[in-house]
């Protein structure tokens, strides 16, 4: 069943009106009309079902007791890559159950991002995730961050992936988890002491060297399955 987000907080018998491209979506691209029921998700992450009543209104019939949230926050800091394997890490990592992206300018990051397009983009494919997954809220996408921002950004538990790493991930249960990935080129040796030294655990994924998004896919599913 389709699914949307609203901003606006819902209950039962509410009329309202989606956004311009759920409506877009949902009448034109779907071509549904009143009798199909769909998914809305409001600002407080509850879900309702709901209806057209017209061309740009719909109504809310009743509460769908869902909570599709994993019981852990999980923080995503990928490394600036190319557009295409960065916007697939991020819809698979959504679609996952992670609640925030960090873009992250690395040394090596030969990707520049000071275009707000592009940050708009990557909202709205974290959306769009949000809505194929079922999502509860829409992940947050942060702004590009730097070296010295990425304390901030921190959790319960810190990782960075390190393809030098001896130590094989091994995650207990946390109710939050943030990790690091790097470039295609790899962290320098003196950023990856850098964020070791903020307190990230250093971790391997295996002896096999992953893409940073192939990387990022398996980290999540990792946390997911001892978090779940
Ligand atoms: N330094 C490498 C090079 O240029 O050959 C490879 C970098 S790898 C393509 C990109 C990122 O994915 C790494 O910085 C790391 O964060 C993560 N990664 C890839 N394979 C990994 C592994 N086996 N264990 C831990 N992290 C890994």
């Amino acid at each position: 069943m389709q699914q949307y987000f609203t901003d606006r907080e819902l209950k039962k018998d509410d009329i309202f009106e989606l956004d311009q491209d759920s409506l877009y979506h949902l009448i034109k691209v779907l071509r549904k009309d009143s009798s199909y029921r769909f998914r809305v998700a409001d600002c407080q992450g509850k879900i309702y079902f709901c209806h057209l009543i017209n061309n740009y209104q719909c109504k809310v019939d009743e509460y769908c007791d869902e909570n599709n949230e994993l019981d852990t926050d999980i923080t995503c800091i990928i490394s600036l890559i190319k557009s295409d394997k960065l916007e697939l890490c991020i819809q698979k990592t959504v679609e996952l159950g992670v609640k925030r992206i960090v873009p992250f300018a690395a040394r090596r990051s030969v990707v520049k991002f000071n275009d707000e397009k592009k940050l708009i983009r990557l909202k709205k494919i974290v959306k769009e995730a949000a809505e194929q997954s079922h999502r509860n809220i829409v992940p947050e996408v942060c702004n590009v961050a730097k070296l010295k921002d990425l304390e901030k950004y921190k959790s319960s538990s810190n990782y960075i992936c390190y393809e030098s790493e001896k130590n094989i991930v091994d995650i207990p249960a946390s109710d939050s988890i943030t990790y690091i990935i790097g470039p295609e080129g790899g962290f320098e040796d003196n950023e990856y002491e850098q964020i070791c030294s903020m307190g990230f655990e250093s971790v391997s994924l295996g002896n096999r060297i992953l893409r940073a998004e192939t990387a990022a896919i398996y980290m999540t599913s990792i946390i997911v399955g001892k978090c779940q």
